[in-house]
């Protein structure tokens, strides 16, 4: 049975519901498969913004080895009739002004490039690199666990910029922490290697076929044990990379450290200043000779200095994969603007990321961030969690398990039933504020605790945020001169009221499981696989199959990217019948559900 990728154009498609007798065999919304399990391209094949296309990966449906996505456009004209609309639009970070310079909404600070605050060659220092990064763009500040890294030497203050380090070819087009540390973090690539299945079966298939030979790809993620599996995989499919950290305290200098010695050509290091994290993007893509033809970006700062200094650069780029929300709503401000000069995978919204991420990851790593810097018991205790989106969700779903008295609070009367529904109480903030042991914001929203609700707390509430950008407490507000601020440990501040009341802020109100925790990496593995997916299907995608527009995954691969992980547990797939299939108005091979379901 083979898998069917469907590219389906979504960036300007709104989702109307699809009546489902529009998915009969016969209908054009239906993809086209092939048994034999390989679709020759269809050359005369129209793209339109009405149109939806299909590639045919070589693989078969539960076969732990993957294929790669074969070109075989097919028309589907009703995919017109689904609109999607930027979902940031309403929350969203940033702006595209009329200059074509990205500022974000006007609670985020203007993203400054390092050319107009400084040069490269003036080197900050120790104090001017600690306020340079308040400048810096949120996502590239939001911080993974210090714990994260286990062979940091503290005691190392010489800049990484100041070195000259070769590995052991002599290669030393790299700009890392310490190259010595290699051996540790090849450890912790292994270890990461196990809870990532389905980026090995790639590089297994990678053995015969090599999708991404030739690709050039500049990447700027969080650079950790899950994504050097990422990027050893795309190496192994025959990619070329550089990359660069998008955040300046995420780095594990180990992992940094055995890329470089596998002869990546990596600059990053944690605890980077501003300005080493622009000249590190600037030592990926600024090099004679070389040059990206694909971008795979996580907040979006690395596509907009290559807007910034290199534009022409786009004229070989093949196409950006962004993974994270602020990159994303970036990229739709760009494409409404006119401004997007290639096409780009939105991997944020894919079902395999929103929904597990989102969900599963935040229902494993709420209790570790919260344990880790309080040593909490959750029995018992009273936990108010604001939202009950996908991240909510998890986070109720976990506390609840642990004997936890778990409040909401919405906005949303659906959201607000569903929480109903699973048994929560649904409350304002101010009903619960008073008695709360822990208060949870998980909203996307700006001001959900604002210093009203911190004044009226009572002592020993734990204050935490999970939602991307840490405009949800209103932090700012404790910075008044009767309140003193005690710093306990990392992460964790004590803020005492005059009268000695006392709350636990954690991480002053940035993503607590990033800056407090890890994320488990079966989670990671799901969304690495979608960014590899996603980069072989731009980078093989024939001329005109994608415009200068934003893309969501198609659905078949979302659910190529599921069956992938399947093995781990060792599922067994249920395969329709003929006679099941034909009733239902499906494919046997998928994909499984229309575009407007919802999961
Ligand atoms: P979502 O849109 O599914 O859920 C957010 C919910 O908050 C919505 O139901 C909305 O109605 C509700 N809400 C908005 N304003 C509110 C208010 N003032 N009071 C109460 N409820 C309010 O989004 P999501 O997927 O749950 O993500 C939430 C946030 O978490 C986003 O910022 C997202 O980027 C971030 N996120 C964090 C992680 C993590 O690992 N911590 C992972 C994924 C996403």
């Amino acid at each position: 049975m083979s898998v069917q990728v469907v590219a389906a154009k979504m960036a300007e498609v709104e989702l109307k519901d699809v009546p489902s007798k529009e998915l009969t065999p016969e209908s054009p919304l239906t993809p086209k498969t092939d048994d034999k399990g390989i679709v020759e391209n269809e050359s005369n094949a129209v793209v339109t913004s009405s149109t939806t296309l299909t590639t045919e990966p070589t693989v078969k449906a539960g076969d732990p080895s993957p294929g790669f996505p074969t070109p075989n456009p097919i028309k589907m004209p009703q995919a017109s009739a689904m609109k999607r609309i930027d979902p940031q639009q309403n929350g969203g970070e940033a702006f595209v002004n009329r200059d074509g310079t990205v500022a974000e909404a006007p609670r985020l600070k203007k993203i400054q490039f390092a050319d107009q605050k400084q040069e490269f060659n003036k080197r900050p220092t120790k104090i001017g690199r600690r306020s340079l990064s308040r400048s810096i763009s949120q996502s590239s500040t939001d911080s993974y666990s210090s714990a994260a890294s286990y062979t940091d030497s503290s005691d190392d203050e010489t800049s990484p910029r100041d070195k000259q380090q070769k590995n052991s070819k002599g290669n030393g087009d790299f700009c890392i922490k310490n190259i010595k540390q290699a051996e540790f973090g090849r450890r912790e690539i292994e270890i990461a290697e196990q809870e990532m299945p389905a980026l090995m079966a790639l590089r297994k298939r990678a053995q015969g076929e090599k999708p991404l030979a030739g690709a050039k790809v500049v990447g700027c993620t969080h650079i950790t044990a899950q994504t050097a599996v990422l990027m050893e995989t795309l190496s192994a499919l025959g990619a070329q990379c550089r990359w660069a950290a998008c955040n300046i305290y995420s780095t594990q200098n180990e992992v940094a450290a055995a890329l470089a010695e596998g002869g990546f050509s990596v600059f990053a290091w944690k605890g980077e200043s501003e300005d080493d994290f622009w000249w590190c993007i600037d030592r990926c893509v600024n090099l004679e000779g070389w040059q990206p033809n694909m971008i795979l970006d996580d907040g979006g700062d690395l596509t907009h200095w290559i807007y910034k200094k290199y534009p022409n650069m786009f004229k070989k780029i093949k196409g950006i994969v962004e993974e994270s929300v602020t990159g994303v709503h970036r990229l739709y401000q760009l494409s409404k603007a006119g401004k997007l000069c290639v096409p780009a995978m939105n991997v944020n919204d894919s079902v395999t990321k929103q929904k597990f991420d989102n969900l599963y990851c935040c229902r494993e790593s709420i209790l570790d961030g919260l344990k880790r810097t309080t040593d909490v018991m959750f029995g018992g205790k009273q936990v108010v969690v604001c939202g009950y989106g996908e991240v909510g969700k998890g986070c109720c779903a976990a506390l609840k398990a642990m004997g936890s008295i778990v409040y909401v609070t919405e906005i949303d009367p659906i959201c607000a039933l569903q929480a109903c529904m699973d048994g929560f109480r649904l409350v304002k903030l101010n009903e619960v504020i008073r008695q709360v042991d822990i208060v949870i914001t998980c909203t996307g929203n700006k001001n959900v605790v604002v210093r009203e609700y911190l004044d009226r707390m009572k002592n020993g509430c734990i204050v935490c945020n999970m939602g991307h950008s840490n405009t949800e407490i209103d932090v700012a507000s404790l910075r008044t001169p009767e309140l003193t601020w005690e710093r306990v440990r990392s992460q964790v501040d004590h803020v005492i009221w005059p009268d000695g009341k006392r709350i636990v802020l954690l991480a002053e109100g940035r993503l607590l499981n990033l800056s407090c925790s890890t994320v488990p990496t079966f989670v990671l593995s799901i969304t690495a696989t979608t960014q590899a997916l996603a980069l072989i299907e731009l980078y093989n995608a024939p001329e005109g199959r994608y415009k200068q527009d934003v893309y969501l995954l198609p659905k078949k691969m979302d659910e190529y990217v599921a069956s992938l992980h399947l093995p781990t547990f060792d599922a067994h797939l249920t395969e329709l019948s003929d006679e099941q299939a034909k009733y239902l108005g499906l494919n046997k091979n998928g994909p499984f559900k229309p575009n407007y379901y919802r999961y």
